[in-house]
């Protein structure tokens, strides 16, 4: 089970609210099992129903736990292309789905896609 802080969380939320209809992606730092901070990478794609988590450009950091993106609808279930990206990155992978408003949009992943659980820290 993961928790999050409520900073980390209400970013995210921002984040996804005022980039839509375009998706927003980003980077999890965590400690221990909580995640604390929000990373948005310089030249990350945005547009309508795709996204491109550029891995390459990320930083040696072992603070870095996974991923996190939004969908412009109101389905989080991660794409084909989502669960490809899970299984380079780390451990826990979150999408948010429209309309970003509380914990309950949110839905986190294991690299395999399944579900896990997640709670305000
Ligand atoms: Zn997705």
């Amino acid at each position: 089970m993961y928790r999050i802080k409520k900073e980390a969380l209400e970013f995210m939320l921002g984040v996804s609210r005022s980039l839509y209809p375009r998706e927003f992606i980003g980077f999890l730092r965590a400690e221990e099992n909580t995640i604390t901070e929000v990373i948005v990478l310089p030249g990350s794609v945005y547009g309508r129903g795709y996204s491109s988590l550029q891995g390459h450009m990320l930083p040696i950091d072992h603070s870095i736990v996974g991923t996190v993106h939004s969908h412009p609808g109101r389905s989080n279930v991660p794409s084909k292309g989502d669960l490809h990206s899970f299984n380079k990155k780390g451990g826990i992978n979150i999408i948010i789905k429209y309309p970003y408003q509380t914990i309950d949009d949110l839905t986190a992943y294991d690299n395999a896609g399944n579900p896990v659980e997640i709670k305000e820290a």
